[in-house]
């Protein structure tokens, strides 16, 4: 039993609102969306945080990546969107289990930070 809260989405013990899974990657609808689309792109494989990718997980982002692409054809956002990681106390990361939200349907605002 693990107390990362994603790992624990991933497994179906807490449900989630799954809009994409495939062997290495898992995407869900965020809980508290910030805009009209916001989905959590996760890899299956508990990495802390972007600070934690190495050669031997750094494919896993990628296939975060990939998994997006496909979320634009589903989930209709060919008008444009935006990826969001952050990492650590300063970047604001709250869930420790590295994450890209995956922000659309709306035109979003200019400001990063
Ligand atoms: P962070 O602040 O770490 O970048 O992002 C964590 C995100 O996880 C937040 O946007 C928050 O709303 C979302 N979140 C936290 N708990 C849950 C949950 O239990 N279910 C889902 N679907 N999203 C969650
Ligand atoms: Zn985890």
């Amino acid at each position: 039993m693990t107390d990362c809260l994603f790992c624990r989405i991933i497994a179906g013990e807490i449900p989630s609102q799954c809009v994409y899974e495939d062997e290495h990657v898992f995407a869900f609808r965020d809980i508290a969306p910030q805009a009209p689309v916001h989905i959590l792109v996760v890899p299956k494989e508990h990495i802390t945080s972007s600070a934690d990718l190495d050669e031997s997980n750094s494919h896993l982002a990628g296939k975060c990546f990939e998994a997006i692409a496909k979320l634009v054809v589903s989930e209709d956002l060919t008008r444009g969107y935006r990826v969001v990681t952050n990492s650590g106390p300063d970047g604001g990361q709250t869930v420790l289990h590295l994450h890209f939200h995956l922000l659309a349907g709306k035109g979003l605002s200019e400001q990063l930070a």
